[in-house]
């Protein structure tokens, strides 16, 4: 009878010991970054006009960095098909809006900057705050400390709270250093990689062929001076876009993704850079 009883005592501390020993390990598991990669879905949004090469390599590239970091995620190629100057916003912008009922985060990816090095660079849910993974000390050219183009992880909620990229920006530049200033009047702090074993000639590689793909760095009017001003109500509630295709498409290598075709709308009274100017004789 008294070793019954022993015997039950034993088998209760075993439950209560076993039943805290789970509990200890969930709530470890809550905080690892692999059960945050688990619940977690990442759109990866490249803003994208004429650039098929680029694709072809950036596809297979990202896909197995990614596989290899177990990070669930789905691309977003957003291709600007109107006649208007190229609006890397705008894009970014658009592929927010039409993925954000699918993930919780969002990286805004330049189809030409392959990430190398995998332990550094980990496209991890940001939840602390964006992680600007193209960074100044480790880009091959962009250095200046408030860089943050490139390659951006956010979160689909912080993103919202910025009201997105502003849409102003027709042709090359400064759309990203208007973002940069967004995220810092909300507060918001900037998280970046650091002490990388790499440096910036191969922690990524920028493969961008410059005779081929002539940046526009036209400026008209008055876009120079208004390229300086936030407006912060301005953003991806004001973007306006036709969705002319989207398809859901395959590589070679049976990589899907998402394409999707869209014409962005100019107001020209707010932007009459939009377009480059006709001259006529
Ligand atoms: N881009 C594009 N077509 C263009 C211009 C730009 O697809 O005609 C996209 C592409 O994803 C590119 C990104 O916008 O990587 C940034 O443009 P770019 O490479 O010219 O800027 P950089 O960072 O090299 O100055
Ligand atoms: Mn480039």
């Amino acid at each position: 009878m008294f070793k019954i009883r022993v015997l039950i005592r034993l088998c209760i501390i075993y439950f209560i010991l076993f039943f805290l020993i789970s509990l200890w390990y969930l709530s470890k598991l809550e905080t690892n970054e692999t059960k945050s990669r688990l619940i977690h879905r990442l759109a990866v949004i490249v803003p994208y006009r004429n650039r098929s090469n680029e694709l072809e390599i950036f596809l297979p590239h990202m896909n197995s960095f990614l596989n290899s970091q177990s990070v669930d995620h789905i691309f977003m190629i957003v291709n600007q098909v109107d006649k208007h100057r190229f609006n890397r916003a705008a894009l970014i912008n658009i592929g927010f809006i039409e993925s954000r009922t699918f993930v919780d985060y969002i990286v805004m990816h330049d189809i030409d900057l392959l990430p190398l090095n995998h332990k550094g660079l980990p496209y991890i849910y940001p939840k602390y705050g964006p992680i600007h993974l193209a960074s100044p000390e480790y880009h091959p050219i962009y250095h200046y400390p408030s860089y943050v183009g490139g390659i951006l992880i956010i979160t689909c909620k912080d993103f919202e709270r910025v009201n997105g990229m502003s849409p102003l920006y027709w042709g090359w530049g400064r759309e990203d250093d208007n973002f940069y200033v967004r995220i810092k009047r909300t507060g918001m702090k900037i998280y970046r990689p650091s002490n990388l074993s790499t440096n910036n000639t191969n922690t990524f590689q920028h493969i961008h062929d410059n005779s081929m793909h002539k940046r526009d760095y036209a400026k008209y009017g008055k876009q120079k001076e208004e390229g300086r001003k936030i407006y912060p109500e301005l953003g991806f509630n004001t973007t306006k876009y036709e969705i002319i295709n989207k398809e859901m498409k395959k590589t070679n290598q049976g990589i899907e993704y998402i394409m999707l075709d869209v014409k962005i709308e100019c107001d020209y009274n707010l932007t009459p850079w939009c377009d480059h100017p006709t001259n006529i004789f």
